[in-house]
């Protein structure tokens, strides 16, 4: 198939080595199995980085043959070095989709392109969470059926969420404690799209739920670019260049 949607599935890849109950659920590592589940579709190619790689594994180049890329991240935010999150920012304005997935909300990306503290609300308790569709035309829910989509075990994430409206809210959850959170939704950043997806805490094997894949898969192919990259340039106009030049009366 031409013109695939070239994916890069960024892990942390922190809890998979220091948790036996992480690593179990996912021997291939929390990436692996997000890249395994958007490899099931024909249309996109798939690659994964690791923060212990050579630059986290996001090298120019890298960056460069990348649509989309998406992160988790939890325990290690801070070893990001601040280089490769303005590398990665240059390319989220440029264009390149992002998606963010569950504590991936306090990586010093998602802050810095949100540009505020994107604190929430959480609490570890096997609670079930309901998804809710907020606009059933949307692409990223397509193929879901019924209204909402549960996720049986997962971490509670609740309102407040410190983070500026998006500009389309997707799903709205509720959990078995009764809290709320906005657990997906979509931001434009100059010519990137950002969506931000609360499920997939780390314990619990969420990954591997076709709801999630599908969801996944859907943003994807929403926030992959369009058009061309928005190159940054200031270049000064000389007046005989003006491209209509207004007569002076
Ligand atoms: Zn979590």
């Amino acid at each position: 198939m031409a013109n695939k949607i070239r994916v890069t599935v960024w892990g942390e890849n922190v809890h998979e080595k220091e948790m036996p109950v992480v690593a179990k659920i996912y021997p291939k590592g929390m990436h692996g199995c997000i890249a395994d589940g958007l490899a099931e579709d024909p249309g996109l190619e798939v690659k994964t980085a690791t923060l212990d790689m050579p630059e986290h594994g996001l090298t120019e180049e890298v960056l460069a043959k990348t649509d989309v890329l998406t992160w988790w991240g939890h325990a290690a935010h801070d070893r990001v070095s601040d280089e490769i999150v303005w590398r990665v920012q240059t390319r989220v304005l440029e264009g390149m989709g992002l998606v963010v997935l569950h504590s991936g909300h306090y990586s010093k990306i998602f802050r810095r392109l949100m540009g505020t503290q994107c604190s929430l609300c959480w609490r570890e308790a096997d609670e079930i969470a309901r998804h809710w569709i907020c606009n059933p035309g949307h692409p990223i829910v397509q193929g879901i059926e019924g209204r909402y989509f549960e996720v049986p075990q997962d971490e509670m994430y609740g309102e407040p969420f410190a983070i500026p409206s998006p500009d389309e809210q997707i799903f709205i959850a509720h959990f078995e404690g009764g809290e709320v959170f906005r657990s997906g939704g979509v931001f434009r950043r100059q010519n990137g799209l950002i969506f931000y997806f609360q499920p997939g805490h780390e314990t619990y094997p969420v990954y591997y739920q076709k709801e999630i894949k599908l969801v996944l898969k859907n943003a994807v192919h929403y926030i992959a670019p369009r058009g061309p990259l928005w190159k940054d340039s200031a270049p000064h106009i000389p007046p005989e260049q003006s491209p209509i030049p207004i007569t002076k009366k």
